[in-house]
């Protein structure tokens, strides 16, 4: 499993990895957050209302949640339940808070942290990616600086300086440990 700050460059992780390693398979989450340009239903994440998203998680179909900037998002929990039967491996990208849950739910789970090369690096990456209001930017600049803190928590860090490097690592770490479910 993936996780760390947000702006920290998870999804540029996931992205690439989607893009170049076909045979990784990536969990799919469910947002309330509207879409941005170029995200598509289904394959970056399930477009969904608040009323949807309640309904999924009062029938336990979340293996995890967090609200996160205003927003929530889940992992469903059938799609992971299939891959861990099936001994294959998968990536889950969540926050801090869904990193926790996993760990409870899958103890087995491999957490990975990305960190930042640097503090000024991620204000920078958040401020450049120019998607969120001053007012979003803050939440999650805040956001950012707690998940800092829970780096230990984790199985393993690696730090993003270059994200052809990060994503030959996890998947090198993935292929490593095949039965394990990997988050980030
Ligand atoms: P964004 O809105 O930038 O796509 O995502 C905001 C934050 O939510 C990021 O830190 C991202 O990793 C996290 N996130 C994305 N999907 C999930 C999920 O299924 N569960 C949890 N807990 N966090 C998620």
């Amino acid at each position: 499993m993936l996780s760390g700050p947000s702006a920290v460059g998870k999804s540029t992780v996931v992205e690439a990895i989607r893009r170049d390693c076909p045979d990784i398979w990536l969990s799919t989450s469910v947002t309330t957050r509207r879409p941005r340009p170029g995200e598509v239903h289904g394959r970056e994440y399930y477009f969904v209302t608040e009323r949807e998203f309640r309904e999924m998680l009062e029938a336990g179909r979340l293996l995890e949640w967090a609200r996160y900037a205003g927003n929530c998002y889940g992992t469903p929990a059938g799609q992971v339940a299939e891959r861990l039967a099936a001994g294959s491996p998968g990536l889950l990208e969540v926050d801090v808070t869904g990193a926790r849950q996993v760990r409870a739910a899958v103890p087995g789970a491999l957490l990975v942290f990305l960190a930042p090369p640097s503090w000024n690096e991620l204000v920078r990456r958040l401020t450049a990616r120019g998607t969120e209001s001053g007012d979003v930017r803050r939440q999650r600049l805040a956001a950012a600086k707690d998940e800092l803190q829970a780096e230990s928590e984790f199985d393993i860090t690696l730090v993003n300086t270059s994200v052809p490097e990060v994503c030959a690592q996890l998947v090198a770490l993935i292929k490593a440990e095949p039965s394990r479910l990997t988050g980030v």
